[in-house]
């Protein structure tokens, strides 16, 4: 049986609105924001019931053409732990490559968040980001109306496109951007978005 035989529950895409208002209640960012990750996934693709949704992080296994691949943009924060210089940056990046096994019912999507070095002690390593709550909801809301649309029939995907406001102290230094060093391996609607 294909995917779009199998009746599902009527469904509708995420409302902006709604999320922003969820957002707004959390307000503070942290490092430890697996939970919100999790949480916002499990709680969105509860509706593709009965077929169940995993998010994992991505480890480096080489995918084929049958993965879907969706990347989105944030505003998020770093700090270095050498010189505990902190910037924040618009060009927060992540990458989401997601598929549906038909015969398990399952699907996967594997995440990839990206860092960026400090300009002030340029280290050799990346920084992790720090995502906001409310940016990490926007980003699983645009991946669950990405799913939907590519496997459940949704009519009309709202990607959400507005970043915490804020403007960022300088321009995006890409020599520091893991991004946009690993971008030359990248697909091309990557460089449209990322500039
Ligand atoms: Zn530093
Ligand atoms: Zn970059």
């Amino acid at each position: 049986m294909r995917t779009r035989d199998i009746p599902l529950k009527p469904m509708r895409s995420v409302d902006p609105d709604e999320d922003k208002k969820i957002g707004r209640s959390l307000s503070c960012y942290t490092r430890n924001m697996e939970v919100v990750w999790h949480g916002e996934f499990n709680r969105l693709c509860q509706h593709f019931f009965p077929h169940r949704w995993y998010l994992s992080p991505y480890l480096g296994r080489p995918l084929n053409y049958q993965w879907y691949t969706f990347t989105d943009c944030a505003k998020v924060r770093f700090l270095c732990k050498f010189c505990d210089h902190g910037w924040t940056s618009m060009k927060g990046r992540v990458v989401f490559n997601f598929q549906f096994n038909e015969s398990s019912l399952t699907g996967i999507v594997f995440f990839r968040l990206f860092g960026q070095k400090c300009q002030r002690c340029t280290p050799e390593t990346f920084e992790h980001a720090m995502w906001y709550p409310e940016e990490v909801i926007k980003v699983i809301g645009n991946l669950f109306n990405r799913i939907g649309q590519e496997y459940y029939g949704f009519y009309r995907p709202c990607v959400r496109v507005d970043r915490r406001p804020g403007k960022p102290q300088a321009k995006h230094n890409k020599e520091c951007c893991q991004a946009c060093a690993e971008s030359k391996n990248m697909f091309p609607e990557w460089h449209d978005l990322h500039r």
